[in-house]
């Protein structure tokens, strides 16, 4: 099997940045997984490849346990079949991966609109803000 390059992705081994990089990527990884598994079944090489278009760039070695896991918390289901004379193992999200999608959805969006579109957070997110309420409520 091909062991892609590591570039900007998140199999950098060594420095902090690749480390936290990929601390965070997985977690998009993950839902970019379960995004094309509701839209047809993936297998390996060709969601890694999907992943690599997008700059992930993962290895086999952590791309399995991440299919595996989602396979082993039902959120997605495989099939085996013989494609060129190997077994191919294809992954569709299950209706309780479908429900988390959906769900992730709306947290993705939330998520956007506060780290891209610069919205503000709730007022009790903002400390001076709560600490000037609590201490008004406090005054005697
Ligand atoms: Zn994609």
């Amino acid at each position: 099997m091909r062991e892609p390059e590591t570039a900007a992705g998140t199999d950098r081994k060594g420095g902090g940045g690749g480390r936290m990089l990929h601390f965070f990527f997985l977690g998009f990884v993950r839902i970019h997984i379960l995004h094309h598994a509701c839209e047809e079944p993936v297998y390996g090489t060709g969601i890694q490849e999907e992943l690599a278009r997008h700059g992930y760039r993962l290895s086999p070695g952590t791309l399995y346990p991440i299919l595996h896991g989602l396979e082993e918390r039902g959120y997605l289901e495989s099939r085996s079949e013989v494609v060129d004379g190997k077994v191919r193992k294809y992954y569709l999200a299950t209706t309780q991966g479908r429900e988390a999608l959906a769900k992730t959805k709306e947290k993705i969006r939330e998520l956007v609109e506060e780290v891209l579109d610069g919205n503000r957070g709730r007022p009790h997110l903002d400390p001076p803000a709560a600490a000037a309420a609590r201490a008004e409520r406090h005054k005697d």
